[in-house]
């Protein structure tokens, strides 16, 4: 039964001290634990057992990501693992790396399980030239088998972007494309180092719908440099208007002690207010729920008949790496440097430089830079914070049943925490749960960190919530 209590909220705006009061760094939860609690020093054997014993489970179909780092230019707000280059070589050499590292994947694998998911990011992916997304295609196809309905998605970046690049990601079996375009404004445009006329936008969607892609996705980001409220309703006004089947509205992660280009927004003092951000995400919200889009999770939207918007509805939502998806449950293989893999008790990440990425491809070993073995508690831990981020309901009875531990008790001292996020509005305890409000939709990373057992081990490096 769908209810519709959620899927279309009324956008609620926060008073200015809430959002002051709890716009302070945290993580975003597309894992728990969150990748800063993986280390180099992991149980190396203890992990590749682990992702052994995975492979016995039959029964969980797999996940596919493959990262695609090379960018032509540096947009000066990104936060992405990138190599920026001109030099086109770079993708054939980097295309051979990933058909080395599917082979050194392949016995480790049990590939009779079917691939439900498939994602290409970056950097940007048409960075490949045609000819080179087929070579990687043919060397994916040859290993794995897909489930007759799988999500296969590419990210786009309509500035680097070819009819042809459009139909090699179609003959791979892509059906979903994100689109990067983050703000339309000029001005904003210059100032992040990202010049991309909205005729570009609109001839990447038109492309990609008449390629066949099912369902194209638009990014956009609020909080850049020289951005108002005005000027971004102006761009959600303008994207609207290309009639995307998802939209993500994320917030600007401003890390300069990780990405020195953001560095130049402080020297400009270009950055708009928090209160300035929540205006934007405030009347983007408004413009999007009007024009029919289902507030989905903290940052995503999507028509009400999505197949998102109907997880959401009906608690099948769950959160990964890339975001919101509707496939729970898979092991994820992640191919590539920076990339993420994750069994049901592991994560792995491969080298974040493309050097000692190369290197230990050529030596004949996995590119395995560091590791997480999860223990019973964090998985339980895990369940509790993607439930905050996914749905609207913590019910202690359900998970009780599924976690095995009497959840209300077992977190009695967290579930105290609660009470001043209770008293400022943001969800209502009852005997048996909590629920996240409308108000509290903004702050659900706030809420996830009142059950983060790792938050005090360690500075914390994270963007702000807001
Ligand atoms: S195109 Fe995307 S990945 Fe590349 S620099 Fe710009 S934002 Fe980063």
């Amino acid at each position: 039964m769908v209810s519709p209590r959620y899927t279309v909220q009324t956008p609620v705006e926060p008073a200015h001290e809430l959002v002051r009061k709890y716009n302070i760094p945290g993580p975003r939860y597309t894992s728990y634990p969150t990748a800063p609690q993986f280390s180099a020093d992991v149980d190396r054997p203890a992990l590749m057992a682990e992702i052994v014993a995975d492979n016995r489970d039959a029964s969980r179909p797999l996940s596919l990501y493959f990262h695609l780092p090379f960018c032509e230019s540096l947009c000066w707000y990104c936060g992405c693992n990138t190599v920026i280059t001109q030099r086109r070589a770079s993708a054939g050499e980097y295309v051979d790396l990933l058909c080395q590292e599917i082979a050194l994947t392949q016995p480790l694998l049990n590939t009779a399980r079917p691939v439900t998911q498939l994602h290409f990011g970056g950097g940007t992916p048409t960075f490949l030239p045609p000819e080179e997304i087929d070579r990687l295609g043919r060397a994916i196809n040859a290993v794995f088998t897909f489930a007759p309905d799988a999500e296969i998605s590419v990210e786009i970046d309509p500035r680097r972007l070819t009819k042809a690049h459009v139909q090699a990601y179609r003959r791979l079996g892509c059906n979903r494309a994100s689109l990067g375009v983050q703000d339309t404004n000029p001005e904003v445009q210059m100032a992040i180092h990202r010049w991309q006329p909205l005729a570009q936008t609109a001839q990447a969607i038109k492309w990609l719908r008449d390629a066949g892609y099912q369902s194209v996705s638009v990014d956009l980001i609020y909080g850049l440099p020289l951005q108002t409220e005005a000027s971004f309703a102006k761009t959600v006004e303008e994207v609207i208007a290309l009639n995307p089947d998802r939209l993500a509205v994320f917030s600007y992660a401003h890390v300069p002690w990780i990405k020195p280009a953001q560095k130049i927004f402080d020297q400009r003092n270009q950055l708009p207010s928090t209160e300035a951000k929540l205006a934007m995400l405030t009347a983007a919200t408004r413009a999007l729920t009007a024009a029919g889009y289902a507030h989905i999770g903290m940052d995503h939207f999507a028509r009400p008949n999505d197949e998102l918007a109907i997880a959401h509805d009906n608690g099948t939502l769950y959160r990964n790496f890339q975001g919101y998806t509707t496939r729970a449950g898979a092991s994820l293989y992640g191919f590539g440097m920076s990339s993420i893999s994750q069994t049901d008790g592991s994560f792995r990440q491969n080298f974040k430089d493309l050097p000692e990425y190369e290197q230990a491809l050529k030596q004949g070993i996995l590119p395995i830079e560091r590791g997480f073995l999860l223990s019973p508690e964090d998985k339980r831990r895990r369940a509790l914070v993607m439930d905050i981020m996914c749905r609207s309901r913590v019910d202690y009875p359900t998970l009780s049943s599924r976690l095995d531990v009497e959840v209300a008790a077992t977190y009695a001292s967290e579930i105290d925490s609660l009470a001043d996020l209770e008293a400022d509005g943001l969800l209502a305890r009852d005997a048996t749960g909590f629920d996240i409000t409308p108000l509290g939709e903004l702050f659900r990373r706030i809420i996830a960190m009142r059950f983060d057992a790792y938050l005090d081990r360690g500075p914390r490096k994270y963007s702000k919530t807001v």
